[in-house]
């Protein structure tokens, strides 16, 4: 049995120009990012590498029309290295840029073996994807109709690198929604069938990590622009932990519902959390209650998920999938598509679910 499986070399640099610096970054290397990202760094450092903004080529979140634009575009230039610096959209892009050669169609790439063409190096600028360390990009797939992941061992980046001042320009709803994810990425690794005692040991420093920053968070809203290290090395700490013991069904109903919507994902994996959580506890409660007592001991709480589910509605008020304009019918094509498309993640759930079990958690969440 594996235990556990880190590709990409770790670093730490504290702001944007000791990187630079530190990974001797030229006009050899291309950069991908976002310009809001970008924008204020380049103010106060000088670098030399061609930067490419994912928002030229479309907005939300990473569709193969997208990325199909962007594959055209990066085919016309000569470089050696590629920098991702940004959230889960632009690491999974550029891992799948690392990986396209000349093919300029993403689509095609589920169908032929990956091999890599340029060395990565990732940069997570918010707190949540953990795709800095995974092999996992995940695509929303116009031509299926729901988001995929791409999986394989060239899409580990070669360095992952947490920079802490990133966090301090972060808006306050993509550090909510992005820590929301990371805190699911642990929570579903921990859970996972897959799961070893190293695994968790990542799941439960990410978990406590980010409960702790949302009790200060909680009382200052602004406290997480000074926790970067802290926040990112958790997040970074989830993606090793769901990297090796995957996550599961809470993954697994988003997508449909988020690819339908347009809903980003960690705020799109949180309309599924609590109802998962309480639907694991009912149907098994002895081998919910080691994660249970765990969650209580973190929380100081005696009804943890209760406790949680209030501490996480400070952080980001919940709203049903009503309010983001899904309709009756869409519990029963949700939970078909889920069972067709999400295979990879069901495997991983707590306990086997079928299709109507499914179903009626978004029910419940509609
Ligand atoms: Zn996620």
């Amino acid at each position: 049995m594996q235990l556990l499986k880190l590709k990409p070399v770790l670093y730490s640099c504290p702001d944007f120009g000791a990187f630079v610096d530190e990974f001797k970054v030229t006009d050899r290397d291309l950069i991908l990012s976002n310009d809001y990202i970008m924008a204020p760094q380049l103010e106060k450092t000088l670098c030399e590498a061609t930067v490419i903004n994912l928002e030229d080529f479309g907005s939300g979140e990473p569709s193969d029309v997208m990325i199909n634009a962007l594959l055209e575009h990066v085919s016309t230039y000569d470089y050696d290295r590629l920098i991702a610096i940004g959230g889960g959209s632009v690491l999974d892009i550029a891992k799948i840029v690392a990986v396209a050669g000349q093919e300029t169609d993403v689509n095609k790439l589920y169908d032929q073996p990956l091999v890599k063409h340029h060395q990565l190096i990732a940069v997570p600028a918010t707190c949540g994807t953990g795709s800095e360390v995974t092999n996992i990009a995940v695509v929303n797939r116009t031509v299926l109709g729901t988001k995929q992941g791409l999986v394989g061992e060239a899409l580990y980046p070669d360095a992952a690198v947490i920079v802490p001042s990133f966090l301090e320009t972060l808006p306050y709803e993509v550090f909510a929604t992005s820590s929301i994810d990371a805190l699911i990425h642990a929570i579903e690794s921990y859970l996972s069938p897959k799961a070893t005692p190293f695994t968790q040991t990542f799941s439960v420093d990410a978990m406590s990590a980010i409960l702790n920053a949302y009790l200060l968070v909680r009382e200052d809203h602004e406290a997480y622009k000074q926790l970067g290290q802290v926040l990112l090395q958790a997040s970074t700490s989830a993606g090793i932990a769901f990297g090796n013991a995957g996550c599961g069904l809470i993954h697994a109903m988003s997508y449909a519902f988020g690819g339908k919507y347009h809903v980003p994902h960690g705020e799109s994996n949180y309309q599924f959390l609590m109802k998962v959580l309480h639907f694991y506890r009912l149907k098994q409660p002895e081998a919910f209650q080691e994660f249970s007592d765990m969650l209580g001991e973190m929380l100081n709480a005696l009804d943890p998920l209760a406790t949680l589910e209030d501490l996480l509605n400070e952080i980001l008020p919940y709203k049903p999938m009503r309010s983001y304009g899904a309709i009756a019918s869409d519990p029963a094509t949700f939970a078909k598509s889920t069972v067709a498309h999400q295979q990879r993640l069901l495997a991983n759930a707590f306990f086997k679910v079928d299709e109507q079990e499914i179903r009626e958690l978004y029910e419940s969440c509609l």
